[in-house]
């Protein structure tokens, strides 16, 4: 959970700033964001008239399926939100704020004057998911003869090249002759 409590922060003025660093073990019930281990990063929080503007960075590390060879391919993620939270209570009195009107999709602050960025978080994590992950930038993916991955351990297939080395039928013989012939 990276929750942070504002209460301090809500009793000073606006441009007043908090900040912090965050090493957490993420929530992930629905098994989408595929990380390992924590998600770390920083977090600036600034008062703002209404509320308070959060800006952080992340990254962690997430273990998906290599695009090309179907292997473990672990990816570093990084990130960056804004967003402004808006209080619910009021801080002085501990009395219910009533919602400007069409600030109802707005990250709110909660009654404890705590603000939660696990949703925003999650939301900004998988739209950085990498699309085409990779065990390794120059992974060679799998062998279309064996379907093994290639690779320094991935046995030759002699077969295949003395197929490549000589022409299968006499026709084709015949093109390569004819084809050398033009280029004379
Ligand atoms: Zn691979
Ligand atoms: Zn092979």
């Amino acid at each position: 959970m990276v929750c942070f409590n504002v209460s301090q922060l809500l009793l000073m003025g606006p441009g007043a700033v908090r900040e912090f660093d965050f090493l957490e073990d993420f929530p992930d019930p629905a098994h989408e964001l595929h990380l390992e281990g924590p998600i770390e990063g920083h977090a600036r929080l600034t008062r703002t008239r209404e509320g308070i503007f959060a800006h952080s960075d992340y990254h962690a590390s997430v273990k998906l399926e290599c695009a090309r060879c179907l292997e473990e391919a672990i990816e570093e993620v990084e990130g960056e939100l804004d967003e402004e939270f808006l209080p619910t209570t009021d801080i002085h009195t501990g009395l219910p704020i009533k919602l400007p009107a069409g600030a109802d999709d707005e990250p709110l602050i909660d009654e404890h004057h705590e603000i939660d960025l696990d949703e925003i978080l999650r939301q900004n994590i998988l739209t950085n998911l990498p699309l085409q992950p990779l065990c390794e930038a120059a992974c060679a993916g799998l062998c279309a003869t064996c379907g093994e991955r290639l690779g320094p351990r991935h046995p030759d297939h002699p077969e295949v090249q003395e197929e490549e080395a000589a022409p299968k039928s006499p026709f084709a013989q015949l093109a390569v002759l004819l084809h050398a012939d033009e280029e004379r």
